[in-house]
């Protein structure tokens, strides 16, 4: 009976110690893509993040398992994310005048992984569906950001380049479709001549953390 207890409890330690692991080299995958162009999906990390997956059993696994549905894959991303008919983030922007650039390259070995929806500086930017706010954050890439979750946690909403937030903006805020987000700008690596709403959508990984995900194309989604 105490062998038993004892190899579980094992088994257990290892699991705890390779998911602390893996939390760990993504982190530092994400912390060297920091340094390229344009700004990325697989997010900049801040570097404190990267010890919380090393910790206790409790916290290993992600809180919000347990009332969702099974993760979509990304085949099926497509076809759940049509049904919702985002709103094209960028006021005044017709679906037609949308130009996919989703695989362009921005960098050595880099993919675009988004969609630059070009306007004036001043633009509103307006929330494409229901969710809440991940998170606020400024990177070297995208400037002024905002990650919108949506409201099964299953993706993310990227919004980057902005040129200000909407007043009263906030982490954990829950937002609703054609809310006011911000402004479109050029903050970041984007042109100041050229102001645009850099936009993507990464499907979230199991632990909804908002620097990670996979990268799904916009631009099918809005241009319809
Ligand atoms: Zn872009």
């Amino acid at each position: 009976m105490r062998r038993i207890d004892r190899k579980r409890v094992e088994r257990l330690r290892r699991r705890v110690v390779s998911i602390g692991l893996s939390f760990a080299v993504g982190a530092l995958a994400a912390a060297a893509l920091i340094a390229h162009n344009e700004a990325p999906v697989p997010r900049a990390e801040p570097a404190a993040v990267a010890t919380s997956g090393v910790s206790l059993p409790d916290t290993v696994v992600p809180r919000a398992t347990a009332i969702q549905a099974a993760p979509v894959s990304i085949g099926e991303a497509t076809g759940v994310l049509t049904k919702r008919h985002l709103l094209i983030p960028v006021e005044g922007i017709s679906a037609g005048a949308l130009q996919d650039t989703f695989d362009d390259a921005r960098a050595i070995g880099r993919r675009h992984d988004a969609i630059d929806i070009m306007a004036p500086r001043g633009t509103p930017v307006r929330a494409v569906e229901d969710g809440t706010i991940a998170k606020l954050f400024t990177s070297k890439a995208g400037g002024l950001t905002i990650y919108q979750f949506d409201p099964t946690q299953t993706f993310s909403y990227y919004y980057a380049h902005l040129d200000r937030y909407a007043a009263g903006l906030a982490e954990h805020q829950d937002v609703r479709r054609g809310q006011l987000l911000g402004y479109v700008g050029s903050t970041g690596n984007a042109s100041e001549d050229a102001p645009h709403l850099h936009f993507a959508i990464a499907r979230l990984d199991t632990d909804h953390s908002w620097w990670k995900g996979d990268p799904i194309n916009p631009y099918p989604l809005l241009a319809k």
